[in-house]
């Protein structure tokens, strides 16, 4: 296993790689399976180590799927999952958590998320994620989707301040976050998980990264990772269901944009100048 990916302090100080592996609408049909099993393989063996996952996608069939490509690498792997807000009850995410350890066919989550806010009071959430991690099924907890005023409150809530990241749609071309979210985490020390951040391969077809990518020998989805990976504090889980576009985006991380060509990605995809409510997919 290459180990030349960069990585990222959690707040209390444990490394997990910069880049990862998504894995939304894989193991959803048969045809890819094999395809889609060697790819998160190909990422683990180069030092995509990370992977992230949810009891939603595929309604527990991307679940069963990571099980499948992990059996024998466990180990190597820093695992993510996602309750649905539904089942954010005190009852209903210790639940959850057992269903999702046995689709994963492991006995602990590296990281459980709320995947994003419901109606459950964040201080039962955040006792159940307590709960898993004393009894060892979840080693860290965090959020997703949660804007600045949500963070706020649940700082506040009693255990709150344990919250190890906030999984949000962040890329070249969704930077609402970069006026206030960012900053309020990158003060707290909480890195940023950036999800689709090739923006789900819906790019504009035109536009200074075609520049860059043209004048570098990339494509544009290596310009766009590039450019999320480049952000102090913020990780990126890019989802790639063949082993081309593993490669592609294990290279992009060792892409490094230069001042000029940052500053022409900033004239097109510009950044916040006020608050932009956050965008989720
Ligand atoms: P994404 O990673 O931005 O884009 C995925 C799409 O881009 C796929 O169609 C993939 O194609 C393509 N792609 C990836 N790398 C490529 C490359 N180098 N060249 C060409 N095409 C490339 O979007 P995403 O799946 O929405 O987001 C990533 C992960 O974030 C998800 O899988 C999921 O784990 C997580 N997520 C979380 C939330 C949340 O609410 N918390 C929401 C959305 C996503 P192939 O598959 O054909 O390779």
């Amino acid at each position: 296993m290459t180990t030349d990916i960069a990585s990222v302090s959690l707040p209390d100080g444990e490394r997990i790689p910069k880049l990862g592996q998504g894995t939304w609408e894989m193991g959803e049909h048969p045809a890819r399976r094999a395809a889609e099993l060697a790819a998160l393989r190909c990422g683990i063996d180069l030092g995509m180590t990370l992977i992230d996952t949810a009891e939603m996608y595929g309604d527990g069939a991307t679940e069963s799927l990571v099980g499948e490509a992990l059996v024998g690498l466990r180990d190597q792997v820093f695992l993510v999952s996602k309750v649905y807000p539904h089942n954010a009850s005190r009852q209903g995410v210790v639940a959850a958590c057992e269903q999702s350890l046995k689709r994963l066919k492991t006995d602990w989550l590296d990281l459980y998320l709320l995947h994003w806010r419901g109606s459950v009071p964040l201080a039962e959430t955040v006792e159940a994620f307590e709960t898993l991690r004393s009894a060892g099924k979840i080693r860290h907890w965090g959020v997703s989707n949660f804007d600045t005023d949500d963070m706020e409150e649940l700082v506040a809530t009693p255990g709150g301040k344990a919250c190890a990241t906030n999984q949000i749609l962040y890329n070249v071309a969704r930077r609402g976050s970069e006026f206030d979210l960012l900053p309020w985490l990158a003060a707290r020390k909480m890195p940023a998980m950036a999800y689709s951040p090739v923006d789900h391969a819906r790019l504009p077809k035109r536009s200074p990264l075609n520049d860059i990518a043209d004048a570098r020998g990339v494509s544009v989805f290596q310009v766009a990772l590039a450019w999320v990976l480049q952000k102090p504090g913020v990780f990126a889980i890019p989802k790639a269901g063949r082993i081309e576009h593993v490669r592609d985006n294990h290279r992009a991380s060792q892409l490094q944009l230069d001042v000029r060509e940052l500053a022409a990605i900033d004239t097109y995809f510009t950044p916040p100048r006020s608050k932009r409510p956050l965008e989720m997919l």
